[in-house]
């Protein structure tokens, strides 16, 4: 390690052309996730890469670039000189540069990883295999089992072909995925483009309404679907960040939570055929617990929630949006259309346009048509990715946590999607088209869901509860279904373990406030064993948290100073590597970070 290095180093930058690949500039969204939040991009079509221009990069991202934008040339001569830099899917004349040869003619579509255990960077939580979505180059034999992280393979065999390696050129730190990571992950969260209802294969499971799930019916592995597989190579890649950035500086993130939680839990429920106490029983029962509710409202259940009442919800840190309904096989334009009225009539009634909302029937026309609509009538969260038809519940789109969506022309779209991953009807009856669980069963695999969000993926375990379930009803096909018990184990373990249970527009704005907070000027003083940083907030970060190595060229991180006074420090192990979690308080402005080691 460079314990002379004095410089002040530039945020991580994604390198992207969108001719080649739209969704490449995708991975400016994952660093932003991950709390990489000063990170930048480039659009190398416009402005060509210089590898001067990158040598005081904590780290660079090189997604798939065309050769005449030169690109992976610059990042190779900056890697050469000491830039961190890691290739998606780059070409072979760059890929031969490092090490990877042997290129075969056939290339691996729509399969899996295999992750290799015997890589210093592997850590438990990726378990063994994953799904990636999309095209992956096979290349043949690359150095020992400490060069590559992953092998491409099938369902629960390996390939003898590298899916991630690690290697060093020059004086830099490199890693290659030989699939396009950032295209991939698109996938992973908004399915099939083609199973859309403005697609060749509209209902792709013929139930005759347009929702989410169609997009990843045959898609998505459905024996994987407890493990968060988007979010955990997303986690791989930060990883990867840690270890190569390592000789210039420790790399500091922003934790994905308030006050250093290792998780949430977020509940929430749609107004169907619910009556007033019903849904007062729910709030009431949350708060009990220590939480906040959000319930979301037909037009015609309005009623229920008078604007006194609503303010009276919104005081006590509960929210309401609205559950805003068309009919089950809607265009995109109708969709769009109603959302508006729906958004006109709770601003009317409540005197703000609502934030956060869930549909009836999650009924979804178009790929992303439908979170334009929302995004360009003010709505800043989505929930209505869900587990649902087939699936029951889990990670439908391999992650819990929010993220934007991307338009089919690298546009983002301004609006997270916070996917629900147990739907109360679609577990305890057999909505699903799946055997009902038990309420013990519903209890018991919600615990464990918390449990491995707690301990090693750090998602939002989100729920649903309608309020109408709450005294017991009986549904159309003659089960019953009663949820009090099931919500109230949920909520009571959520209080003992001591995990905070935000309202959706509380957890909307901390992430607002999370992604408009930038780490930048990162200075790394090898004489006093201080890196230096500053945090510039916007709308200030309410117990911001910061996610640091505990270790550092061999020295013990001893404290860490916000603007001169020390942060309260918290030891955990994450992505297998231990880190001290920093909280503080992260009023809007500039503030400067000292991370002192000894
Ligand atoms: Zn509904």
């Amino acid at each position: 390690m460079n314990a002379e290095n004095a410089t002040t180093l530039l945020p991580p930058l994604c390198c992207y052309d969108p001719q080649a690949e739209p969704f490449g500039r995708y991975v400016l969204e994952m660093l932003f996730a991950e709390g990489l939040t000063g990170a930048e991009e480039q659009n190398v079509r416009e402005a060509p890469l210089a590898a001067d221009a990158l040598k005081d990069r904590q780290a660079v991202i090189v997604a798939p670039c065309g050769e005449d934008t030169g690109a992976e040339q610059a990042a190779l001569e900056a890697l050469r000189q000491g830039t961190p830099v890691v290739f998606l899917r780059p070409s072979a004349a760059t890929s031969a540069v490092l090490g990877l040869t042997d290129k075969q003619r056939r290339t691996a579509n729509e399969a899996y990883i295999a992750l290799e255990r015997d890589h210093p960077l592997w850590f438990a939580a990726l378990g063994d295999f994953m799904q990636f979505h999309g095209t992956a180059d096979m290349y043949g034999e690359y150095g020992g089992p400490e060069n590559v992280l992953a092998w491409i393979a099938g369902r629960d065999w390996a390939l003898p072909f590298p899916a991630i390696v690690t290697g060093t050129y020059g004086a830099g730190r490199f890693a290659v995925f030989t699939y396009d990571l950032a295209t991939s992950t698109v996938l992973f969260h908004q399915g099939r483009r083609e199973q859309a209802s403005t697609g060749p294969n509209p209902d792709f499971d013929g139930d005759g309404l347009f929702c989410p799930s169609d997009l990843f019916i045959g898609y998505r592995d459905r024996t994987l679907l407890d493990l968060p597989q988007a979010d955990l190579q997303q986690q791989l890649l930060m990883c990867i960040l840690e270890w190569a950035s390592a000789p210039h500086a420790p790399l500091t993130r922003l934790w994905y939570y308030p006050d250093a939680a290792p998780a949430i839990v977020l509940l929430n429920g749609d107004s169907d055929g619910m009556t007033r106490p019903q849904m007062e029983w729910y709030t009431n029962m949350v708060e009990a617990h220590g939480g906040e509710y959000t319930v979301y409202l037909m037009e015609e259940h309005l009623k229920h929630l008078t604007p006194e009442m609503e303010r009276d919800y919104r005081r006590r840190g509960h929210s309401a949006g609205p559950h805003i309904w068309h009919s089950l096989k809607p265009t995109v334009e109708e969709m769009r259309q109603r959302i508006q009225e729906e958004v006109a009539l709770f601003a009317e009634r409540y005197g703000y346009p609502p934030k956060t909302t869930r549909h009836h029937c999650v009924i979804w026309p178009g790929w992303v048509e439908t979170a334009k609509a929302l995004a360009d009538a003010g709505f800043r969260m989505d929930t209505n990715y869900r587990a649902g038809d087939h699936q029951q519940y889990g990670y439908l789109t391999g992650s819990g946590l929010p993220m934007r969506f991307i338009d089919e022309d690298g546009e983002f779209i301004e609006i997270f999607e916070q996917e629900t991953l147990f739907c109360d009807d679609y577990v305890l009856v057999d909505k699903s088209f799946l055997p009902p669980l038990s309420e013990e069963q519903a209890i018991a695999v919600s615990k464990e869901y918390i449990d491995a969000a707690r301990d090693h993926y750090h998602t939002v375990v989100h729920l649903y509860f309608h309020p109408i379930y709450a005294t017991g009803v009986q549904v159309n096909t003659g089960q019953f279904i009663r949820t009090a018990g099931w919500f109230e184990a949920v909520l009571k373990y959520a209080t003992q373990e001591q995990l905070p249970m935000p309202s959706t527009d509380r957890w909307c704005t901390f992430n607002e406030q999370r992604r408009a907070t930038a780490l930048t000027g990162q200075r790394w003083d090898g004489t006093s064993g201080v890196l230096h940083l500053s945090v510039e907030s916007d709308d200030g970060l309410p117990s911001g948290t910061l996610l640091v190595p505990a270790r550092y060229d061999g020295l013990e991180l001893a404290e860490v100073l916000l603007d001169g006074a020390p942060m309260e420090l918290t030891r955990r192990s994450v992505v297998g590597v231990a880190h001290v979690l920093a909280v503080g308080g992260l009023s809007a402005g500039v503030h400067e970070v000292a991370i002192h080691y000894q």
